[in-house]
């Protein structure tokens, strides 16, 4: 068996080269520790710098977070208004806290932008639990806590956090209120599809040498921000040391940070179990549409069979009537095929095309599709930990068609460490033409990027800043990807 959950195959590599650390307990965790049992041998390991560097993290976290002296030092006095300054003692640790907004799909992206930032710049990441992640997700960190206590001294101000807030760093750039006699105790981080290059590009040399003396960093994010750390040059080196294969950034990060449930394990296994362990070879198939009036659309469905048979990714029918030669030495593959979309129409339509007449390689297709929501309900627990077990499922496939600008699929691509083929967008109803196009690499795209880099050479775009940073496939000419 190369995969599969046979019991009595001692799982391989379960500490994933290192990236995972033996100090949790299995029990209350089956994923962390069971997943390689699911996938095949990984050929990206991660760097020696990269594990030592999680090692020290862990330690940071565990001196700092909930309940230590450094925390309940760190929060003293926060919430308090008038001269709220940094200057004053305020404890050794630095903190960033990441507030889940937006679907999923967003929110396990921007988690791991916002760790990997933390790892760059030594600040602990803490989370917002009032949302549904701890149903979602185990702890990642051993003997310590990730999320952020309810009692946080700022917690009922956040949820009205925007670009308008006092205390947002692009807006105090913009105004001039931010300088280095005047750091404030915390700052608002706004990295969204609507952020400014001021909210953007935080990340400078310039705005660090500020932003590192601010002890608490509160971030809303939706965009994938990672590729654009690279354009800091210090950073940069750090970034060439932990991950000398760019590509692997996510698959590594995700791998260390995000482990199901058990809830959410058992619902990732049991369809596993039963509907892909058996096959001699799986493909999963994300399908998203996000015109206004999104459903089941006959050039969407258009699409997926003219992408899936062109690049062969799925065998071609026969004309009704006629019968394949019945070989008898060769035996039939069975290709099974993980539908997810929010409408179940595109996996019925499969089911029955391959149903109604046979394919011309005499490969046996199965059609499997675990939910179909109809729409989006964002924080309702069964809804999102649905959505989190179809990722961790399309993750598993042997490979992988998404579609165009969806983070769910990115999610699952690069978690799956696949190279997908990305259905490009329609547009005006059409089934686009080419269909699809094989992605350059398993990296999520950074949607909405700055529009240059650290230096304001303004005329240089941001995809010709760094070699190893590229516009899209998805995306005419814009969105940031690593390669
Ligand atoms: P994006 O909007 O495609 O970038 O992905 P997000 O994950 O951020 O937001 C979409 C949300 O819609 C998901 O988190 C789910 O709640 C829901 N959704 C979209 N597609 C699917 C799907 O194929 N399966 C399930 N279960 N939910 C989906």
């Amino acid at each position: 068996i190369v995969n599969g959950s046979n019991d009595s195959q001692k799982p391989r590599d379960k500490l994933l080269g290192g990236l995972l650390t033996a100090d949790f307990d299995e029990d209350s965790c089956l994923s962390r520790y069971q997943s390689s049992l699911y996938r095949k041998p990984s050929p990206y390991k991660p760097s020696e710098y990269l594990v030592s560097k999680l090692r020290s993290y862990e330690k940071l976290h565990k001196r700092c977070g909930p309940g230590t002296n450094a925390y309940k030092e760190a929060t003293k006095n926060l919430g308090h208004d008038g001269q709220n300054y940094a200057n004053k003692s305020v404890g050794e640790c630095r903190y960033i806290v990441w507030v889940a907004v937006y679907g999923l799909g967003n929110r396990i992206l921007t988690l791991a932008s916002v760790f990997l930032y933390a790892l760059l710049t030594e600040r602990v990441v803490l989370v917002d639990q009032r949302k549904d992640i701890s149903d979602l997700f185990c702890e990642p960190f051993p003997a310590t806590s990730w999320l952020l206590p309810l009692d946080f001294p700022l917690m009922g101000q956040i949820d009205s956090y925007n670009k308008e807030y006092s205390r947002c760093y692009g807006t105090m750039l913009k105004n001039q209120t931010i300088n280095v006699t005047s750091v404030p105790r915390h700052l608002y981080l706004h990295i969204l599809h609507d952020s400014r290059d001021e909210d953007k590009m935080f990340f400078c040399q310039k705005d660090q040498t500020l932003i590192d003396q601010v002890p608490w960093l509160i971030v809303k994010a939706n965009v994938y921000f990672i590729p654009s750390l690279w354009f800091n040059p210090t950073f940069q080196t750090e970034l060439i040391k932990i991950f000398p294969q760019k590509e692997t950034v996510f698959y590594h990060l995700a791998r260390y940070l995000f482990h199901p449930t058990n809830q959410v394990w058992g619902m990732v296994t049991r369809s596993y179990d039963a509907y892909l362990s058996r096959a001699d070879e799986t493909l999963g198939i994300q399908v998203r549409v996000f015109s206004r009036r999104a459903g089941y659309f006959q050039h969407v469905m258009n699409q997926i069979v003219a992408c899936t048979q062109r690049e062969k990714l799925l065998p071609e029918l026969t004309t009704q009537g006629s019968q394949v030669t019945t070989n008898t030495t060769k035996i039939p593959n069975l290709k099974a095929v993980l539908v997810t979309s929010l409408y179940p129409e595109y996996s019925d339509n499969l089911k029955k095309m391959y149903w109604e007449r046979p394919t011309s390689t005499g490969d046996i297709v199965q059609v499997y599709q675990p939910s179909g929501e109809r729409f989006q309900q964002t924080d309702k627990k069964l809804h999102d930990q649905k959505a989190l077990a179809e990722m961790y499922l399309l993750s598993l496939t042997d490979k992988i068609v998404t579609s165009a600008r969806s983070t769910f699929g990115y999610v699952a691509h690069s978690l799956g460490g696949l190279k997908p083929w990305l259905l490009y967008q329609p547009t005006r109803g059409k089934t686009p033409n080419p269909p699809c196009a094989r992605a350059i690499s398993m990296e999520p795209c950074f949607l909405t990027p700055p529009t240059h880099g650290c230096e304001a050479k303004k005329r240089i775009g941001s995809a010709k800043i760094v070699p190893f940073v590229r516009h899209c496939e998805d995306l005419w000419h814009d969105g940031l990807k690593l390669f």
